[in-house]
């Protein structure tokens, strides 16, 4: 484990700098936690106006302290967190707990920045500032102005909201999920989310890292940190609604949201998103205390028809609908249950079923190879006892020895249920107040478990790569002081990478044109070429079915003039001349260059679908090709290349290597690219592949 980081979290002796005498002060309330918390290591306050501080001998500065300080907790005002950064750092302080706030949130960024600059110098690591602090359990440490430690458990929470983290704090207790560490990140001054999970991934008090995200400052870095990782991760990410999408200049530009980016980069980083607080708290509980479900077969065991059909309609929504266990299974499961019962899925026992049924039910179906995932639901009952079926559950699956396989569980009834479940969750079975939620925390397990295994594909290379090429293509338009490639050079470059384009000549005259014609043969595609019009349709630009060479000398002239119409003063290269393909399915390939993460690729169909339903879906590139092959399933019309309606199947295996192929181009020149797009590519059957029939990119501003 890193050292440094270390020294920051678990600490052997901490300092408070700005400590007070005076309650209510957060420099007092620093000092006290640490106390009521029961924390073992050195407590060093430091203010040159006391003697002592609860009890416990106060020093007039850090130098002054006898001993090692591994943290400094500041609480000092902004304007002297710069001085006692340089002391800390001379006195070999390992890492800064900065809850001063008055930095980048209040337009102090340079102060934020020399601080984080002088601890860099020192080797020091800097938490915050504008943060709570820093809470541990397995430490019995509270190094923050958080009231108490949180109930004791398994996962970790990293807030980038330091009243959140508050909050949180108190609501374990009341939803009875248990948490080692809270972590409040604030302003990310330096160490961020990224450095958070590879440690707490190391952490052996920590089985599951929860995050509360607002903005990563280095989305690359926390996607490679969060593929590494091998603990599971959950993230609520707030700000997602729509990103009002700026006037862009390529179709994905105007697509992409910060939401969906945000969305697609946690999915291919292996991140499980929760959808509020709730979902926060629900699947951190399951994914602390269990596996990742492996298969798609979930068996749901119940004493109740009613909440049985409700976890049937949860596992639908949740993308785990239930299919019947195999004859020999329903044969044994039968041996308990009356007649009446049911041994399909929900497996019905009945109100019948007592304590006996449930646990040779349950281990015998945990154990079965058949079943990837079990949820148990019980309704209290006249003749059980809540606490004897939790104890009767918990055994079966203690005596199977089973511990990669997820199981969840939920009782409904009153107060003795509640406290069963307590007692479940606290010998590590995740236990819900309702049978939809054991059902979607199954959900999220068997998320977990499809996104591991995604994640595990290497980004895909394309086979032959003229990235020379396409950087001298990139270099001459900007020699030329032009921003936007035409058709013709962006077709260079996407061929450059491999994709799949229309072949394109340039005519500057008719004659030329014609020339052209003969070469390529009919019918033709004839296309207005200027740096001044990038939507050559708009400006009449294109001429499509041109089947002689009257038709050429035609479209040759009415595309000139409609050019000039549209814009008088464009510059005019000339016609571009291309062989026209076929029509078939349309689809559009695009990227942005995305803020936070950078190049992004976009997919979906074309027409209507994008234009009116923005039915698409993004990726962060580079992508392997089992990813695009899931970005096209992934779309909500993807049935529509499975050929629907008397449709022929489409050719999905040549479209996901283009989509790769392109994606991976993107991440090649994301210090040139700003957006591009391929619309439409027009995709044919199986077996006869794709065609680009359109290019654009957009170059960065240099
Ligand atoms: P723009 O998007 O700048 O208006 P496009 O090159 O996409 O111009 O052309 C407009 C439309 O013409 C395309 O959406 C496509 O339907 C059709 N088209 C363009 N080029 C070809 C081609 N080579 N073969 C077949 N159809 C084409
Ligand atoms: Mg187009």
């Amino acid at each position: 484990m890193d050292p440094v980081l270390t020294g920051l979290l678990k600490p052997k002796s901490v300092a408070i700098i700005g400590a007070s005498a005076t309650p209510g002060k957060i420099g007092n309330t620093v000092v006290k936690n640490l106390i009521e918390s029961g924390y073992q290591g050195g407590i060093y306050p430091v203010n040159p106006q006391a003697e002592e501080i609860l009890g416990i001998k106060c020093f007039p500065t850090i130098s002054a302290i006898p001993g090692e300080v591994d943290a400094a907790v500041i609480t000092i005002p902004a304007k002297f967190v710069v001085e006692a950064t340089e002391e800390c750092g001379k006195k070999g302080v390992k890492g800064l707990i900065i809850i001063t706030s008055g930095f980048s949130e209040v337009g102090r960024a340079d102060l934020e920045q020399e601080i984080v600059d002088i601890a860099r110098q020192y080797g020091m690591r800097v938490l915050g500032p504008n943060i709570v602090g820093t809470l541990s359990n397995s430490d019995k440490m509270n190094a923050s102005f958080a009231p108490f430690l949180p109930l004791a458990g398994k996962a970790s929470l990293v807030s980038q909201s330091g009243a959140l983290l508050i909050a949180m704090d108190a609501a374990t207790y009341t939803r009875r999920v248990g948490f080692d560490k809270l972590v409040s990140i604030g302003n990310m001054s330096d160490v961020d989310f990224a450095d958070l999970i590879a440690y707490l991934n190391e952490d052996p008090a920590t089985s599951c890292i929860s995050l509360y995200v607002e903005g990563l400052k280095d989305g690359p870095r926390f996607i490679a940190e969060a593929r590494k990782a091998t603990k599971p991760i959950v993230v609520l990410k707030s700000g997602v609604s729509a990103h009002g999408a700026a006037a862009a200049a390529s179709h994905t530009g105007s697509l992409a949201g910060a939401a969906k980016i945000y969305g697609a980069a946690f999915e291919q980083a292996k991140v499980s998103q929760a959808t509020d607080l709730d979902d926060l708290f629900d699947r951190t509980l399951a994914l602390s205390l269990e596996a990742p479900m492996k298969g798609e077969n979930l068996l749901v065991l119940t004493n109740g028809g009613g909440v049985g059909v409700l976890a049937t309609d949860s596992a639908e929504k949740a993308g785990i609908p239930l299919h019947f266990a195999p004859e020999d299974v329903q044969e044994e499961l039968k041996k308990h249950m009356p007649d009446f019962g049911s041994a399909k899925n929900p497996v019905d026992m009945t109100g019948m079923a007592g304590n006996e049924w449930y646990h040779d039910t349950v281990k015998f179906a945990y154990a079965h190879p058949w079943v990837d995932g079990l949820v148990i639901l019980y309704c209290e009952t006249a003749m059980t006892l809540p606490q004897e079926i939790a104890q009767s559950i918990h055994a079966a699956i203690t005596e199977t020895g089973i511990t990669d396989k997820p199981v969840t569980v939920s009782f409904v009834g009153g107060e003795r249920s509640d406290k069963a479940m307590e007692w479940l969750v606290e010998n590590g079975i995740p236990a819900y107040g309702a049978p939809d939620l054991a059902v979607n925390a199954m959900g999220a397990l068997r998320e977990y478990g499809r996104m591991l295994d995604l994640a595990n594909e290497k980004p895909y290379l394309p086979e032959k790569v003229d990235s020379a090429l396409a950087r001298s293509i990139i270099a001459s338009a900007r020699k030329h002081g032009r921003n936007a490639l035409t058709e013709i050079e962006a077709k260079k470059v996407f061929k450059a990478y491999g994709l799949p384009i229309t072949e394109t000549d340039l005519a500057k005259t008719e004659e030329e044109a014609v020339q052209l014609a003969r070469k390529i043969g009919y019918p033709l595609v004839m296309k207005i070429v200027s740096p001044d019009i990038l939507h050559k349709s708009d400006a009449g630009g294109v001429k499509v079915n041109i089947k002689d060479e009257l038709g050429v000398k035609e479209a040759f002239q009415t595309i000139t003039k409609n050019a000039l119409a549209y814009k008088a003063d464009a510059f005019i290269d000339g016609i571009a001349v291309q062989e026209m393909a076929p029509w078939a399915t349309e689809v559009i390939i695009g990227s942005v260059n995305d803020a936070t993460f950078g190049p992004t690729v976009m997919f979906g169909l074309g027409g209507i679908f994008v234009e009116v339903l923005k039915d698409v879906v993004f990726r962060v590139a580079p992508v392997s090709l089992l990813e695009a092959e899931k970005m096209l399933e992934s779309i909500k019309s993807a049935a529509i290349l499975n050929g629907v309606r008397g449709e022929v199947m489409r050719d999905k295996k040549a479209l996901a290597k283009v989509l790769a192929s392109y994606a991976f181009m993107v991440y090649d020149l994301k210090d040139e690219v700003s957006e591009s797009d391929a619309n439409p590519v027009i995709v044919y059957e199986e077996g006869k592949g794709v065609k680009v029939v359109d290019a654009r990119i957009i170059l960065k501003k240099k």
